[in-house]
């Protein structure tokens, strides 16, 4: 199911969560909504939902405009962080319940849903264990069956607010893994909302960063690392450094002195670029400051460098260097970015 999101504002008490958001999800893709808390993923999610109504614009499930069906209406699937199962019920129970609260007429039959519930915990590898209580599984194994109980009424689209946030690293790494194996299997056009961007970018095809209430950058887990669209993105997904700029005849200015570095269109702006994309330099056209911290990483070390900043604070940036480079506490380290952006003022 393709779901287009076009132009949406919400308040609460005139306070924008989401401003002017459009999106398009193609249909069978996994899609991540990452940003900070309070960035408005989860009211973003809500509205797709159908949980609550947008102050203006409009969501589309394919061609119809579904911006006022209720939940039902919308046949959507949803799994919460904290979205507790039924702590009465079994595992078959819970995972049932949206078959058997359905009006008579298309509820299926008791034999059908026992079917059904069957195939679905085979589907998220939990057979055998229908007869257990939510509190004798482990949460993971709560949060899959959270999932086939979503799955249950064959929703048109599955939407995935931080489901494994409560979880354990190791056990948010296997469940991470697993569900994308799972949507690939079952092609279900998934929305997923995180906060870590290891998630996001590992599990989906596209990565939504969202700020303040805004769509900072939609793209590939490619496209918003390696070629991030403004200094949010850049300086929010991956670790990165900032100088103060001007860019006179073509060439880089630190300070008013060149660093070795041509780039078009005179202006002023905010130069920024990753530890790994440095390399060291002997050049007299080079950054250079004091190493004020070193740590190594496994293959590799990472060097804190203050660089002199007349009057004021120093600037503090960091940068990878080989295990064995001469760059010692204490000492000066010159180097050059090799990539980078410049953000213009
Ligand atoms: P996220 O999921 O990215 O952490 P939310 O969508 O939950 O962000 O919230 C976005 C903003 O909207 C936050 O500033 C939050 O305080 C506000 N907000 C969300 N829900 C409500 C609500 N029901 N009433 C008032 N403010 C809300
Ligand atoms: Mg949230």
């Amino acid at each position: 199911m393709e779901v287009t999101i076009n132009n949406i504002r919400k308040e609460f008490d005139r306070f924008p969560a989401l401003n002017d958001v459009s999106l398009k999800i193609a249909s069978g893709e996994l899609i991540a909504l990452l940003g900070p808390s309070g960035s408005g993923k989860t009211t973003l999610l809500r509205l797709i939902a159908g949980l609550d109504y947008p102050t203006a614009g409009k969501i589309f499930f394919g061609e119809e405009d579904a911006s006022h069906r209720t939940v039902q209406e919308r046949n959507v699937g949803f799994v919460f962080q904290h979205y507790a199962l039924f702590r009465h019920m079994t595992v078959a129970d819970n995972i049932g319940f949206g078959l058997k609260v359905r009006p008579s007429g298309t509820r299926p039959a008791k034999e059908e849903i026992r079917r059904r519930v069957s195939e679905l915990l085979d589907m998220v590898h939990l057979s055998g264990l229908e007869k257990r209580y939510p509190n004798q599984l482990s949460g993971g194994q709560r949060q899959r069956v959270a999932l086939a109980r979503a799955m249950a009424i064959e929703p048109r689209i599955l939407l995935l607010d931080e489901p494994f946030g409560a979880l354990d690293a190791k056990v948010r790494k296997e469940l991470r893994r697993w569900l994308r194996e799972f949507h690939d299997r079952t092609g279900h056009t998934t929305v997923f909302v995180t906060h870590d961007q290891e998630e996001a970018l590992e599990l989906a095809d596209r990565v939504v960063v969202m700020s303040q209430g805004r769509i900072e950058q939609v793209g590939s887990a490619d496209d918003v690392y390696d070629r991030p669209g403004s200094p949010f993105v850049f300086s929010f997904i991956g670790e990165s450094s900032q100088l103060p700029v001007e860019v006179k005849d073509g060439a880089l200015l630190f300070q008013g002195h060149p660093i070795g570095i041509s780039e078009p269109g005179d202006g002023v702006g905010d130069l920024f670029f990753r530890p790994e994309d440095v390399s060291l330099s002997d050049e007299q056209e080079a950054l250079f400051g004091k190493v004020t911290a070193c740590r190594r990483l496994a293959g590799t070390r990472i060097a804190e460098i203050d660089i002199a900043n007349e009057g004021h604070a120093p600037y503090h940036v960091e940068i990878e260097v080989p295990l064995h480079a001469p760059v010692e506490l204490g000492s000066e380290a010159r180097f050059r970015p090799t990539r980078w952006k410049v953000f213009r003022k």
